[in-house]
């Protein structure tokens, strides 16, 4: 039995990949350094999994930016808006193309946008979107995966090169224009395809991974017959090629005959997201082709349950023999930390049950070992298990009692919209077209600094508090000069907006070095819900009522929503993460109540993750959509009607879930709107939506100051689709990336916009 890791992580333990490449962007290093640190973290990869005992060590998952940008690149998939970039630096091993397609390109004349970014299947990675068109001619450029295979086989590590199959990059990218479809793009790329892999085998390699996640989504029947051609033509033209096709994230379901059919040597399946498919496939199983058992969980950092894997491992050798199986991670570890050994401040109880990418190789090679009869490993892992089932840290007796006496009526406001709307508008006294903003105004270095300092101890808590609170004051005064109707405190004291809560909360903990890539070389460090979760005490309480003390305008209370808070977690996995999600309700519910109480009379609960948790698989959806509301509601329901609730959304298209955003019953959302020119609003439209609603009226991602006029042109297209009285102005998001200057300029422009809409309606 091989074991087998799909791709380990590339940004460095400390990361020294992401501090080269900036230095490398700000000129202070050149590509010679660059390239040697590079090389040097690629070697500790492979050599750390060759000691490890690996058999299938990956290459070419190490990339400077992003492996689907690799590929594009490899095969020559660049827009056209690069063409002359191109011709300047003609040298092919220069970087400049590559980090231009990565971050956009302003310099010597050029002003060029970078590649369109998006969520890697529903993970927190993003990965640049190709961009295909008919113009484009393909061709093989300097491959990285053959100079990576290369280069490791001259430390002496046979490797096998991970490339993404061709129908996965198709999948992932964008046609543009009409006169390409998908099969005859296919039929551009295959040969390039084949030339590639033609060039890895020359260079040695046998085994060669190609990922295909696809294969896990719902597939037209388009798609299936495109992945048969791909498949078949690649094996008639390199019959003695060995591939191991790869697929993670959840079960092939439909897709099994699809997966089985495909020739290749190797199929390599994920049995965390869906053990109950090794039945299917061990039956199916043809009686050439092996099956690579992802057993260890790479998109989380607990332990293996050693006994549940080795069932599954039993039952695949029962049936198949070990010489037709391969063992490893369920996908790549680009998911998880690197090395736990590294987390000397964790309370070790917690610590023992966690695993971090080094000690998830080493559990898929210890899985290895128990079957051959090492049971001392068998008998540590058990007592690790046995611990975190009846830990009393993990498991509050009076969490769960809470959780099981929940009532629909807990879950729903007292009155229907419309009568709280009327008391509402009777108590708050808004406008016609009520502005406001979504929470966050301008980190400044001052402020990031004050954090910092009462971190190291540098400033007292008494400091701090009375720092924070002259930037509260002074920002509410500026709302007030602005005009706003509606204010909130600024999210001064918070670092982010979910790690924030976290560290209020019992059942999480945080780790000092569990940096997780999310794109290009920003990491995210997401703190760990370990238990059952629980609000000791008020968490913005304080600084809402200080806010709101300042001002007879009505101040926001600001809080991040369950879900939010679950998906940018790493979330326990002894109990369905609903139910993780359903505790973290009751905790912000309690704070909730607690503003209420406080005099808070506008509560905003932001769930900007709510659409990024969709499961891949369409008929999945609407149950997770109602719990997904479910948790919401049990969070806000709480209030009386007079009290006004809000939601913020970013990122998000409303079309396939409008029906759910409505079934939240927010009294107000606040959404991301305007890139798209209010197109995302057609959906609220569409579908009638009842609620108030608040269509980002400027972009907040530039320094760029919005006109007037343009924004009252985006007003004035709101009322053609929403009725007036349910209209709010806003921009699309916080505006903590932002300086002040610009911000003061963009909102007086945005409150004499909507004073102008006004007069003219
Ligand atoms: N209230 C948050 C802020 O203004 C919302 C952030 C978000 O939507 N991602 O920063
Ligand atoms: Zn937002």
């Amino acid at each position: 039995m091989l074991t087998n890791i799909p791709g380990y992580p590339r940004i460095g333990s400390q990361r020294e990949l992401k501090k080269a490449c900036e230095n490398y962007w700000a000129g202070k290093i050149s590509l010679e350094r660059l390239e040697l640190t590079s090389r040097q973290l690629r070697k500790e990869n492979w050599t750390g999994l060759q000691t490890a005992g690996i058999d299938l060590i990956p290459s070419n998952d190490f990339s400077w930016y992003d492996q689907v940008l690799d590929m594009c690149i490899t095969l020559g998939v660049i827009p056209s808006r690069f063409k002359a970039l191109q011709q300047t630096f003609a040298n092919p091993s220069c970087p400049e193309l590559y980090f231009a397609m990565a971050r956009g390109y302003q310099k010597n004349n050029f002003d060029i946008t970078a590649l369109e970014m998006t969520k890697w299947f529903d993970t927190n990675y993003h990965y640049l979107v190709p961009e295909f068109d008919a113009t484009q001619e393909y061709s093989l450029h300097q491959p990285k995966c053959v100079a990576e295979f290369k280069e490791a086989l001259s430390e002496g590590i046979h490797t096998k090169p991970v490339l993404i199959g061709p129908l996965s990059f198709l999948l992932s990218g964008k046609i543009k224009g009409d006169d390409l479809s998908m099969s005859q793009l296919l039929e551009k790329l295959l040969p390039v395809y084949i030339q590639l892999l033609a060039s890895l085998q020359q260079a040695g390699a046998t085994w060669i991974q190609l990922d295909e996640p696809f294969l896990v989504t719902d597939l037209t029947s388009e798609v299936k017959e495109l992945y048969h051609h791909a498949y078949t033509t690649i094996a008639q033209a390199l019959p003695s090629l060995k591939i191991l096709l790869t697929t993670y994230f959840g079960g092939l379901e439909d897709n099994t005959t699809l997966a089985l059919e495909l020739p290749a040597q190797a199929l390599h399946i994920d049995l965390v997201r869906a053990p109950e498919q090794l039945d299917t496939l061990l039956a199916a199983l043809p009686e050439d082709k092996l099956l690579s058992l992802g057993v260890v969980d790479g998109r989380n950092i607990w332990k293996n349950d050693y006994a549940a894997s080795l069932q599954l491992i039993r039952k695949a050798i029962a049936k198949i023999g070990e010489d037709r199986l391969l063992l490893g991670t369920s996908c790549s570890l680009l998911h998880v930390p690197y090395n736990l050994e590294d987390e000397t401040a964790l309370d070790p109880e917690i610590r023992q049950w966690m695993a971090f990418a080094k000690q998830k190789v080493a559990e898929v090679t210890a899985l290895k070992r128990i079957l051959s009869g090492d049971d001392t490993l068998l008998i540590d892992n058990e007592a690790a298990m046995s611990a975190r089932k009846t830990s009393i840290r993990i498991h509050r007796p009076d969490v769960k009692k809470r959780l099981k006496g929940i009532t629909t009526a807990d879950t729903q406001r007292h009155s229907i919209f419309p009568h709280r709307q009327k008391l509402q508008h009777s108590i708050l006294q808004l406008p016609l077209f009520p502005t406001t903003t979504i929470g966050s105004f301008p980190q400044t270095t001052e402020i990031r600094q004050l954090r910092a300092d009462l971190k190291k101890g540098t400033i007292t808590e008494e400091t701090y508090q009375a720092d924070i609170r002259h930037a509260i004051t002074e920002t509410i005064y500026r709302q007030e000069n602005l005009g706003l109707d509606v204010l909130v405190h600024g999210e001064f004291e918070r670092n982010d907006m979910v790690e924030y809560f976290g560290e209020q909360l019992d059942g999480f903990t945080f780790t000092q070095n569990g940096w997780v890539q999310s794109y290009g070389t920003r990491c995210v460090k997401p703190p760990v819900i370990f238990g059952d979760v629980q609000r000791p005490k008020p968490m913005t309480v304080g600084w809402s009522s200080f806010a709101q003390s300042l001002t007879s305008k009505p101040v926001k209370g600001m809080l991040t929503g369950p879900v939010t808070i679950l998906q940018w977690s790493f979330v326990r996995n002894d109990q369905p993460r609903m139910q993780t999600a359903m505790q973290l309700a009751l905790a912000i519910r309690d704070e909730v109540k607690d503003l209420e109480d406080a005099g808070i009379t506008v509560i905003q609960v932001d769930e900007p993750a709510l659409r990024e948790g969709l499961p891949l698989r369409k008929a999945q959806r609407s149950a997770y959509l109602e719990q997904a509301v479910k948790a919401f509601r049990l969070a806000v329901s709480t209030v009386d009607d007079a009290t006004q609730i809000h939601t913020h959304m970013c990122y998000a298209e409303f079309n396939d879930i409008i029906e759910h955003i409505a079934a939240m019953d927010a009294d107000v959302i606040t959404i991301e709107t305007s890139r798209s020119q209010m197109e995302l609003l057609e959906a609220f439209a569409n579908f009638r939506y009842p609620n108030e609603t608040g269509p980002g009226v400027y972009d907040i991602h530039s320094p760029r100051v919005p006109g007037v006029a343009e924004m009252e042109a985006l007003l004035h297209k709101a009322a053609t689709l929403l009725p007036l009285r349910n209209i709010w102005v806003n921009p699309d998001c916080g505006l903590k990336t932002r300086k002040w200057p610009e911000t003061e300029l963009a909102l007086r422009n945005m409150v004499t916009a909507a004073k102008n809409v006004r007069l003219a309606v």
